[in-house]
């Protein structure tokens, strides 16, 4: 059966290896970030590949923002079985610096962004009776990570979302499941300096950086038929670099 899946920040990085790799799995996919732009670039190779795409505008800081997304994508597609809160910003500083703005802005996008969108598909898959729902949380919402308490607290949040959702849906078969990724090669971490990225890869026993497609592979196991008994679960892909 044909699905139709959400990705949210599916312009660059994990979000456009997860449009890719659902949309190659057979699923139509909704494609949302703030940038138009950016987005059109992923649906073109989408329908380059046969797949089908729709580019919707949305930024998860703003709950109307995200209603009226979510609402254009039902229109074009009539329901949405799959989604995929990926989209997520940083603003690092030591807690002591941390101001009040970045602080909301992380855990807004990152965290309640994320529950907007949830609650946006919840009735329409508890109708279908199918549904998915993956949160891209992080290493670091295990681990934590100085430097980054608006982050951690934001992906730390997300697993605990995953965990009560996945809870509250189960009986509507609906499962909610989180990817923990590590290190990966995105926008995101190439900010990093280079003395940054060498001693965190002496930290990962696979001893390199991970690649968007190794964690989309797990977005789209999660999403897929299959993974029918698993919920409220987290996938570390993370070159070994947190074991739980
Ligand atoms: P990225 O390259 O920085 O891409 C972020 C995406 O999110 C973009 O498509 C961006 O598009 C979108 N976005 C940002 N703010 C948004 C907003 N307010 N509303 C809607 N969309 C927004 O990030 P990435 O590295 O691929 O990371 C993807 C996810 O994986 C994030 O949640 C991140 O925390 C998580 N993660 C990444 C790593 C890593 O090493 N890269 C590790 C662990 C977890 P626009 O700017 O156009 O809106």
């Amino acid at each position: 059966m044909n699905r139709i899946a959400l990705v949210t920040g599916a312009s660059r990085g994990i979000g456009r290896a997860c449009a890719l790799e659902l949309a190659k799995a057979g699923n139509k996919v909704a494609l949302a970030a703030r940038q138009v732009d950016k987005l059109e670039e992923v649906a073109a190779e989408i329908r380059a590949l046969g797949g089908e795409a729709f580019v919707v505008a949305l930024d998860l800081s703003s709950f109307d923002s995200i209603k009226e997304g979510f609402s254009r994508v039902t229109k074009e597609f009539g329901r949405i079985d799959i989604l995929v809160n990926n989209a997520g910003v940083t603003k690092d500083n030591l807690a002591l610096r941390l101001k009040p703005d970045d602080w909301n802005m992380v855990l807004q996008t990152n965290l309640s962004g994320a529950f907007f969108c949830i609650q946006q598909v919840i009735s329409p898959m508890m109708r279908e009776r199918w549904g998915r729902i993956v949160n891209i949380s992080s290493v670091v919402g295990q681990a934590g990570n100085p430097g980054q308490a608006n982050y951690v607290a934001s992906k730390a949040g997300l697993l605990g979302l995953t965990k009560s959702l996945a809870q509250e849906l189960a009986s509507r078969n609906i499962t909610v499941n989180a990817v923990a990724p590590g290190f990966i090669e995105t926008d995101m971490t190439n900010v990093l300096k280079d003395e940054q990225k060498t001693r965190i890869t002496q930290n990962i026993p696979m001893g390199r950086i991970g690649a968007p497609e190794e964690v989309a592979a797990a977005v789209r196991f999660l999403a897929s038929e299959e993974a029918s008994y698993i919920t409220g679960n987290v996938i570390d892909v993370n070159g070994g670099m947190y074991m739980r």
